[in-house]
């Protein structure tokens, strides 16, 4: 098969660990006789630098045209006084939209030869934890009107929660549908104490799991699922939330099963295009240090494979060749153990590559 990528390396550590899952990518093409082309599409920090905005239309124009997109991570400190229109998160958000990519999926899966890296409790690591956070990308507080004014002598500033039935319905069956190649249950996360928005979302979730009589449904508060998900994760299996509380329990969610740099996501619309990323940011702090760990992203580029081109056998060896290399005792430093071996970013690469 010939795909077509739009590569975005971005800030900090983007560039190394982007590079490094190309190569696995370029070792996978070889073996299974596919063509990857890449094309770059500057965004973030370095776009900025270079045409004056996070993203130039000439990126935009590229990821519309790949049949997928793998980015690294974009941001950093050079780039925080910038205005908060022109910042580099800001061309994150306008691709999502751009690219009408509404749902995000990150994987919580705690790795058996990481346990040790858990911060749980040994018991309640021992249960497992293998669910999935499915969320609303492109509506809710993040998308509202925003406005900060004067009002009675002091500041008062604005955000507004908005949801319509259809941008719930969509995640709702992507949601569902996951759930039934899983382990067949579903539980919606909202505040429907309190927030409208979360009544309707609620209400809706429920008249979508009428099409899905083979799934079970649970509700769960937000305030309660940030408890569940450290006290006893092992009882989630789908996860389906709104924009703000799946940014907030999808971290905490990747925080329980060791590193940061271990976790990958897609963000999907409608067809098979999708954009694929590590959940963490462009750590400035071990850039241009061969430090950071490549497997979130090289886990992210199996997950292009996966879902974006229907090549299933190609990402189990990608995944496969990650678990043999952590067997093998191989570690980066984020998640470097007892009596394993240290390796930087380039090797950490270099051995996944020679698995495959
Ligand atoms: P971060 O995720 O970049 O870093 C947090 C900590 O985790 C740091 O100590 C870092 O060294 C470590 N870390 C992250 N990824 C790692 C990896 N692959 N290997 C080893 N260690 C790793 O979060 P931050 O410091 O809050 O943000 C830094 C910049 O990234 C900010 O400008 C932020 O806006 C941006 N950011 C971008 C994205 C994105 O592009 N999707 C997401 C989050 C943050």
């Amino acid at each position: 098969m010939n795909k077509t990528i739009a590569v975005i390396r971005g800030d900090g550590i983007g560039p190394e660990i982007v590079g490094e899952a190309l190569g696995v990518l370029d070792a996978v093409a070889a073996r299974f006789h596919h063509s990857f082309i890449y094309r770059e599409a500057p965004m973030g920090g370095c776009a900025i630098d270079e045409f004056g905005v996070p993203l130039p239309d000439s990126s935009l124009e590229t990821c519309l045209h790949a049949d997928s997109v793998l980015l690294g991570a974009v941001g950093g400190p050079k780039w925080d006084s910038q205005p908060s229109a022109n910042r580099p998160e800001r061309g994150l958000l306008k691709l999502r939209e751009a690219m009408g990519l509404y749902t995000n999926v990150r994987p919580a899966r705690m790795f058996a030869d990481l346990a040790s890296s858990c911060p749980l409790r040994a018991d309640i690591a021992a249960r497992g934890i293998d669910f999935v956070v499915v969320r609303e990308l492109i509506g809710g507080v993040y998308f509202g009107s925003h406005s900060t004014a004067e009002e009675n002598g002091e500041q008062k500033a604005v955000d507004i929660m908005s949801y319509t039935e259809h941008e719930i319905r969509r995640v709702a069956h992507v949601a569902f549908q996951m759930a039934r190649k899983r382990r067949g249950r579903v539980t919606s996360v909202d505040k429907a104490n309190v927030l409208d928005t979360s009544r309707l979302w609620r209400k809706t979730v429920e008249e979508v799991a009428k099409e899905y009589p083979d799934v079970e449904l649970l509700h769960m508060y937000v305030d309660n699922a940030a408890m569940q998900i450290v006290r006893d994760p092992s009882q989630f299996d789908v996860l389906v939330t709104e924009n703000l509380f799946g940014d907030i329990l999808s971290d905490e969610a990747s925080q329980i099963t060791g590193s940061i740099g271990m976790i990958p996501s897609s963000s999907m619309g409608e067809g098979t295009r999708g954009m694929y990323e590590p959940i963490h940011g462009s750590a400035p702090d071990i850039a241009g240090q061969d430090k950071a760990n490549p497997i979130g992203t090289i886990l992210a580029a199996a997950m292009m494979l996966r879902y974006s081109f229907d090549m299933a056998q190609e990402a189990d060896t990608v995944e496969n060749a990650v678990d043999a290399v952590l067997k093998a005792g191989y570690r980066c430093g984020d998640i470097m153990g007892e009596g394993c071996r240290l390796v930087g970013c380039r090797e950490m690469g270099r051995l996944i590559r020679e698995q495959i």
